[in-house]
Order: structure tokens, then sequence, then C-alpha cells
């Protein structure tokens, strides 16, 4: 056995060995250690190995997927080798010593499950291979759980950014081209040969039985061959057998707006800054009535339209619903009535389905028809609803099948029987009846047992391993074991003895026979039924996304009309009108609280691009940077927005940047990550972009930071010329108001009130006055004692500032950010005029020194 293990482990080296030993799961080795301390149950040992007991320890495999659970999510995969023949199939090979046959049937691991208990029902679970490839990097995502795939192809700098989009469970890679990521999962590597374009486009027009991939959309050698890794790695994990893969949809960078991992993690987008769902932009937004609404929603909201006229098709369809209230309430109800068809269906095809996903089929499949018929019926359908009709019918002979073949609540377990309704098949019916007659004729059975040998508490009963027997107490046992007496004993127990008769017997066989022959026949419908959803397979997953589309711009609507959001007009110039806006989970966590959100306009053209935005800490600054950022994203996601009015002028990418945030996880200082991230945004905005820097350049001294907070400023207002907000404490920056033109200056409003600091969280025009940082350390509850001294010292800081200047003395007379260039420009074409115009084989060594000092101090 050992042998045996052993083997199997060697196909398995990276991934915990599942071993099944009868009902149970064994884990041996440093396998079973690590189990053991996951998943906190006993590590005990068996047998010897190397002159060492073997540690071991097992989970019984009815509840195997919990366990399996607890393990993908502690980050381990998972290898279940099962038992290939029965035991009495290995006796039959062998004799009675022989092992029975185990094979790794399946690799568990966090990118490829389909099991309900393993995932989360409202969120995508992403496997993403990333391959470098002739100066692009392709990436080939798929969702197991449903099938969707999609190839994209991006330019080296940008992955990092489309990989936190995707947010993938796994992630794999060529073994020899490895990339950056920023992703904090770390890459498994596969063999590079599987990486192969060739192979990829292969596989592809194989697995879809077409000639060309052109119908599908345009993928490059990088998408291709990052496709080719992809199956090729389903296939490992699979054992040969591949998953539901739908055709791939192609996808440009262009078509997205782009954010950055900080940008995401910054707004708070799918996750909290704690962690977690709650508090998140889709928390907030969620409405949706069905777990592949939700996923749905995540992905929009994760990837929102540059594309005007999507948009607006998104959010006309938004406004149908919130103009029809009880149409929209009708609609989910229904909709809430509809069963997970795509996971469903990615479980039958991956061969892991039951009738229950079967019955999910009928009753999914069945509400898409009903719900078609009843849009039909209106005559004011919006364009994109109109397009989801044809998608959402179109099942009748299998849907017809479902429905005679199924009972109504057919069960998750499939080795049960029953869920072939009464009706389908006659002879399967007779079976039936063969075997309920036999049970029946049992009970009769008992009867005249117990009549015949006078003993009353003689009991038939049941179980797997004798099947039926005869059951006396022992006080009544000897007369049944005499041979005259027509029984045979079978077994002892404690209290009682079993025995068999020989009417038992035969009627006990027909049973058998005719259950045997009946469970044949249902799995012989069960699997003919998945083969006929399986080619229909395609078909299915459009309905379960025209279901999920409707229910995503129904629930929209919901929380529109929850909370008075209005629908944003989009402009292509470059602009952001924004009356009485609001941030979605703010206020949200301030209502929890009964208090109060103050909307806030927010007003940009290409005359006042730049916003710089000052007033005391806890003023509501870094609120409103992200509200306007989030009244963004959410219009391009083609949602409403939490405001009175928006025009939005399309953006192409958002950045947020916050100052010196904590990011040590990744082992960098925090003001070197922010300046890292600020440079990301200086190098690749643009003009159509939308940047908010909440105060960059505090993670550094004084000085440092309102030297960078005060370029960076200047190079977003003059070289990239995109709309920016800039929140900052650092009063000296008023001053770019009088060099940069298209720069003004607001601030958040606070009042001093009895000596108490009021925040009034209300946007006003003009410099900040003063930034209250005393007062709001008083609030904070900083000692009185501390808070005098500190006021002694700002005292004579303040003296200080007002006789020499203070910190921004000198700043008004330096040049603008463009002049500045210009004087670098020309000094350089100097220094180039003077080497160009040396002739250096005509020179002394000493000439040659004497010109490099005084070019060195030109310089
Ligand atoms: P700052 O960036 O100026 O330090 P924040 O934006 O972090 O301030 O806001 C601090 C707190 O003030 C928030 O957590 C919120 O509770 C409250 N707040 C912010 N903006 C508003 C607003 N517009 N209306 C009401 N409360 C607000």
């Amino acid at each position: 056995m050992l042998a045996q293990y052993l083997a199997l482990k060697e196909q398995a080296p990276d991934s915990l060995l599942f071993y099944r030993m009868g009902d149970f799961f064994e884990l041996f080795f440093d396998d079973a250690r690590h189990a053991a301390a996951v998943l906190d149950i006993a590590l005990t040992s068996r047998g010897e190995h190397a002159g060492a007991p073997v540690p071991m320890c097992g989970v019984p495999v009815h509840a195997a997927e919990q366990y399996l659970a607890r393990l993908i999510r502690a980050g381990c995969r998972v290898a279940i080798a099962e038992q290939v023949e029965s035991p009495a199939e290995a006796k039959a090979r062998g004799g009675t010593k022989t092992l029975v046959r185990r094979e790794i049937v399946r690799f568990v691991t966090a990118g490829t499950l389909t099991e309900d208990t393993l995932l989360d029902a409202r969120r995508a679970n992403v496997l993403a291979a990333v391959a470098p490839l002739r100066g692009r990097t392709g990436i080939a995502c798929v969702d197991v759980s449903t099938g969707e795939m999609l190839l994209e192809s991006h330019l080296a700098g940008d992955v990092a950014a489309a990989l936190a989009r995707i947010d993938p469970a796994e992630i794999i890679m060529p073994d020899d081209r490895r990339c950056e990521t920023d992703s904090d999962l770390p890459a498994i590597l596969r063999p590079a040969a599987h990486f192969s374009a060739r192979e990829g486009k292969a596989r592809l027009l194989d697995l879809h039985g077409v000639a060309t991939l052109d119908g599908f959309g345009s993928f490059d050698t990088a998408a291709l061959g990052a496709a080719s890794g992809l199956i090729a790695y389903l296939e490992h994990v699979g054992c040969g057998r591949l998953p539901l893969l739908l055709p791939p949809r192609a996808r440009g960078s262009d078509d997205l707006l782009m954010m950055d991992e900080a940008t995401r993690s910054s707004l708070e987008i799918v996750e909290a800054a704690g962690g977690g769902r709650k508090g998140s932009l889709v928390a907030c937004i969620d409405r949706c009535v069905t777990g592949a609404g939700a996923r749905l929603l995540t992905h929009d909201l994760s990837a929102p339209l540059t594309d005007a006229a999507n948009i607006r098709a998104r959010l006309h369809a938004v406004r149908w619903f919130v103009d029809n209230p009880l149409w929209r309430e009708d609609m989910r109800t229904m909709l809430r009535q509809a069963p997970d068809l795509a996971r469903a269906l990615a479980r039958l095809v991956a061969g892991r389905g039951s009738p229950r996903d079967l019955g999910q089929l009928r009753d999914g499949l069945l509400l898409g028809g009903t719900l078609r018929e009843r849009i039909a019926g209106r005559d004011d359908i919006p364009a994109l609803v109109e397009g989801l009709l044809p998608d959402l019918a179109g099942h009748h002979d299998l849907v017809g099948a479902l429905q005679s073949a199924l009972i109504e609540h057919p069960p998750a377990d499939r080795s049960q029987g029953g869920f072939i309704a009464e009706g389908y098949d006659t002879g399967l019916d007779e079976l039936r009846i063969t075997a309920r007659q036999g049970r029946r004729a049992i009970a009769t059975l008992e009867q005249s047992f117990r009549d015949s040998t006078n003993i009353a508490a003689l009991k038939i009963r049941h179980n797997n391993v004798l099947g039926y027997f005869i059951e006396v107490p022992q006080r009544h046992a000897e007369a049944l074991m005499q041979p005259a007496s027509g029984f045979t004993h079978r077994q002892t127990m404690k209290g009682a003895v079993r025995f068999n008769a020989v009417a038992l017997h035969e009627e006990a066989a027909r049973i058998a026979e005719a259950g045997g022959r009946a469970e044949v026949a249902e799995a012989a419908h069960f699997e003919d039924l998945v083969a006929r959803a399986c080619r229909s397979a395609e078909a299915i997953a459009q309905t379960a996304r025209a279901l999920a589309r409707l229910d995503v711009s129904a629930g929209q609507a919901e929380r529109a009309a929850q909370g008075g959001w209005t629908q944003p007009a989009l402009a292509d110039e470059i602009c952001l009108e924004i009356a009485g806006g609001r941030h979605p989970a703010v206020e949200a966590a301030l209502e929890e609280g009964s208090g109060r959100f103050v909307a806030n306009d927010c007003t940009l053209d290409n005359t006042d691009r730049v916003w710089l935005i000052g007033g005391p800490n806890m003023g509501g600054k870094s609120t409103f940077l992200r509200q306007n950022a989030l009244i963004i994203l959410l219009a391009q996601a083609g949602g409403f927005v939490p405001a009175q009015n928006a025009r939005i002028g399309l953006v192409d990418r958002i950045f947020s940047r916050v100052g010196a945030s904590d990011n040590l996880a990744k082992g960098r200082s925090t003001f070197m990550v922010e300046m890292v991230e600020t440079a990301a945004i200086l190098t690749q905005a643009t003009a159509r972009s939308f940047v908010i820097l909440d105060e960059v350049g505090r993670g550094t001294s004084t000085y440092d930071g309102l030297a960078l907070a005060w370029a960076v400023a200047e190079n977003v207002h003059d070289a990239i010329g995109c709309r920016c907000l800039f929140a900052t404490h650092y009063h000296e920056l008023a001053k770019l108001a009088e060099s940069c033109d298209a720069l003004s200056l607001h601030h958040v409003r606070a009042r001093e009130w009895k000596g108490e600091l009021v925040l009034l969280h209300e946007l006003s025009a003009g410099p900040a006055d003063r930034s209250y940082g005393l007062a709001v350390a008083r609030l904070a509850g900083l000692p009185q004692k501390v808070i005098s001294r500190a006021r002694v010292v700002l005292g004579r800081l303040e003296e200080g500032r007002a006789r020499t200047g203070g910190l921004a003395a000198g700043l008004g007379e330096l040049p603008l950010f463009a002049a500045a260039e210009q004087a670098e420009e020309d000094q350089c074409d100097t220094l180039r005029e003077k080497l160009q115009s040396l002739n250096v084989d005509a020179i002394t060594p000493k000439d040659a020194l004497d010109i490099l000092y005084d070019l060195t101090r030109e310089a």
C-alpha cells in the first residue's frame, strides 16, 4: 500500500494527497502533519516506514468538501486519489490479497473549483494564465464555475493593472518567463512548452468545432499562448477531463476604464480597506437578487466601460426599471426564483453534476422563457433588454425533456436514485412496482413469522451489510436455532440474534434485483439528460448571462431609487459637472449612525481642471476626492450616480493616490510606495484621465514633501492636463494658483464655535484660512496640557514665519514648470553644441581635462 501511495504522491508533489481508503480520505507523512495543523484534527500514525511510524490523519468522505474548503482557503492544493475498482474486482484480478487500484482523479485548486460549498455565490472565481510573448503579455482567464473565458493582450506595463481588475484566485505562468504581477498570490509555474500560440489556437478551434476564431474576436500570439497554457493546466488538474469552456471573448485595454491595483484598493471597489466585502463599493451598490447578478455587477464595477454607446445602453435599461417601479418589483420577484444556471451547467459539464443541477437547469430555463414572454408584451423595451430576449428563451426541447424526466425536487445525491419521475420510463416504473410489492411482501412475511413463532418482538430489518434479516431478542433465540425451525442463524448481537429464512431470502433477492436494475436505468437516464444539456451548453450559458444582466439592471435601478440617485449625462469634452454629489459608502455608514451626509458640487472643465483642496483634517477632503472618482466609475459602469445632477466627460483612466499609505506587507517604506505610485500616474495619465491625489508628499520631511507636492501638481497641470483633485495641508501650495491658470483653490469649511471645532464638511471656493490642527487634536482628546503647550510653540513658529516668509519664501520667484523645463533644455543644447565642436583627435590630454572641468562647472 505504501508503495502505491508513494507512486501516487510522486505525481502530486506540490499538493496534499487525499488517499481514499473505504469511507475515509487519508493523508500521510508531511501531508498529514500539514493538514492536521490547518484543519485542527488529530494526527495519528499507522505502520512504519524506514524504521519510523508513518504520521497519518484522515477526513470522512461524506464530509470531505468542508475540509477541502478550509485547505483551499489556507492556500493548499489537493490531489484526490480514488479507488478506481471495487475490492471484488481487485480480488477477481489477482486474489484476495490484491490491493485495490487507485488513481489521482482530480486536483482541487483555488482557481478550478465548481462545488457550491467551496464557492462564494456572489463572487466570480477566476483562474488566470499569464504569458509574455513577443513583446506583449497575454492573459487568458476562465471562471471554471461558469465556463466564461476571456483572452487579453497587454503591454508589459499594463499587466499588473489588468490582473488587479481580474482579481484571480490562482495565477499560472511559464516557468522560464515570469513577470511582475503586483499580486499577493504566488504564481504557479508550468512548463514553458505548454504556452504555445499555435497550440492554443488549435485547441480552441478544436474545442469549439470551428474553422476560424474570427467569429469570437481577434486574438494575438500572446493571448493564444496564454490560452494554450490555461487549457493545458485545466487538463492537468482535471486529469484529462476539461471543464466547461465557452467560446473565448477578446478584450482590448482600450474598451475599459483602466485602474491600477493602488487605485482599486484606495477606492475600495470590491474590498473595503479593512478587508472583506462589507463597506466596499460593491456591497454598497449590490441590490441583485441572484448570485449570478451579483457576480456580473462586481465585474461591471471592476471593469467600467469607455464607449459612450455601450454605457448609454446600460443606463437606458436602468432608467426603464427606475421609471416603472411596479414592473421592476415584478421582475425582481421572478428573478429571485432563478437558480444559479451557469454554475449548475459547469458542474454538469465537469462530470460533477447531480440530479439537482439538472432540476436547476429546468427551472432556470423555464423562468427565462416566462420572463421573455412577460417582457415581450411591453412596448417600451430598451435596446439592451430587447437584445437579451432571444437569449432568454429557445430551450423548448431540453426543458420539455427535463420536465417529463425529473421529479419536482431532485436530490443532490444521485446514488440514491428516485429522481426520475413516474411515467417517464415504463420499464423503470415496473421495476419500482416490483420493489414496492416486494417491500409490502416482506411486511406480510414479518407478520406470518411472528404468528408461526409466537414471538411478538420478531422484526424484519435491513442494513447495507446483511441486507434483509430477521431479528429476535436473545431470550427468544433458542427456538429459532433449532434446525427444524426453518431459520438459519446469521449473527449474534448483544441482546439480539439475527436469522435468515428462505422466503425472506427470495423476496429480498427480488427487491435487490429490481432495485439494481432501476438504479442502472436511472443512471442511464441521468447520463442521457446530462449529455443533452452539454450539447446546448453555450445557449444555456447565454440564458444565464441574460438573466444576470436583467438582474443587474433592475438591481441598479433599485439602488438608484432607494438613494434618489440620478442618471448621469455623458459628454465628449474634458469636463465633470457634479451637483450635490455624495459618497455612497460614507453616506450609508453615516445613515447607520443617524448622521447626515453633506452633498458637495464639483465642476471641472478645460479652463479649471485642477482643484487644490485645503482645510482641517477630518474635514471631508478624502471623502470628496473619492466620491467624485466613484461617481465617474459608477457612471461608466452603466449605473446611476449618487448626485442631484451629473454630467461626465468620459474618462480613460482613474488614478487614486493616498499619501504614505501603509504597505509594509510588500516590504517598501511608506514614502517609497507613495512615490512609486505617484510616478505611475505621471507616466501613465493622459489628458482624458481623472486623478485624485490625497496628501501626496506627506510621507517625508516638510520641505521635501512640499517640494514634491508642488512639482507633482505642476506636472499634472502643465504636462498631463488631466482633471485632478488634489487634497493637501500645505497652505504654501496655494501660490500655485498664481502661475497655473487652470488650477483653482478650494477648502472644506470649519468653524470654531465657543472654543469647539465644528466641521461642516462643506466645500467652498478659495484657500483654507487656517489648518485647525490644534482644534482637531483637542477633538481627538489630546490632554489639555499638551494642547496649551502646542499653542505656545505654534505662536513662536508663526512669528518666525511672518518674519522670514516661512516655508514658501522664495517660491513666488520660481519660474513656471514649463519655463524651468525650457531652461534645462537650453542648457543641454549649449553643452551639446560645445561637445560637437570639439576635435577630440586634435587636443592634448591636458586640454581635454580642462575642457571637462569647464563643462562640469556649466552643467
Ligand atoms: P479628511 O480627508 O479631510 O481628513 P475625511 O474625508 O477622511 O476627512 O472625512 C472624515 C470623516 O468626516 C468621515 O469619516 C465622515 O464620517 C465625515 N465626512 C466626510 N465628508 C462628509 C460629508 N460630506 N458629510 C458628512 N460627513 C462627512
